[in-house]
């Protein structure tokens, strides 16, 4: 399928859409995500028109891995969180919702279910605060 330029990963890289962000550079964007299943839950994101794993090519798919590393890295240690899972769906049979590869980073701790998939919105001041912690942890 081709690939739909106004998805909403691809307004927030352009700068049309809002997202609080966490990380940047030349290559991939980490934001919060709007319906956290954990507090802390963030995105990572190529800039790439890519939908899937399957349409990233290799540089792509590296750039994407080490900024998914540095931003787990960081959420790690700013969440102070026991686990970290990293999650990425493709295509609606495996209940992926937006059609622009991305990684989900989500902190996990002992005895704590993760929140279901994309239900409800949190508060944008606490995600903003959120994002500050893993902004300093990301030095
Ligand atoms: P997936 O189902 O893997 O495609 O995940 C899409 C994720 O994007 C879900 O966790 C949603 O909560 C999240 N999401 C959707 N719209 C936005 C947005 N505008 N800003 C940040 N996260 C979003």
């Amino acid at each position: 399928m081709a690939y739909d330029p106004d998805n909403i990963f691809a307004k927030i890289i352009r700068g049309e859409a809002p997202c609080v962000k966490v990380y940047e550079d030349d290559h991939t964007l980490a934001f919060m995500d709007v319906m956290p299943q954990a507090d802390g839950h963030t995105l990572v994101v190529p800039k790439a028109d890519a939908e899937s794993i399957f349409d990233l090519d290799v540089e792509m798919t590296a750039c994407l891995m080490r900024t998914t590393q540095k931003v787990a890295k960081a959420v790690k240690k700013a969440l102070d969180c026991e686990g970290l899972m990293l999650a990425q769906l493709n295509g609606r049979a495996a209940g992926q919702t937006v059609s622009h590869i991305h990684f989900h980073v989500i902190p996990r701790n002992d005895g704590a279910s993760l929140g279901l998939h994309g239900r409800s919105m949190a508060d944008t001041k606490h995600l903003e605060a959120v994002a500050e912690k893993i902004r300093a942890a990301l030095g």
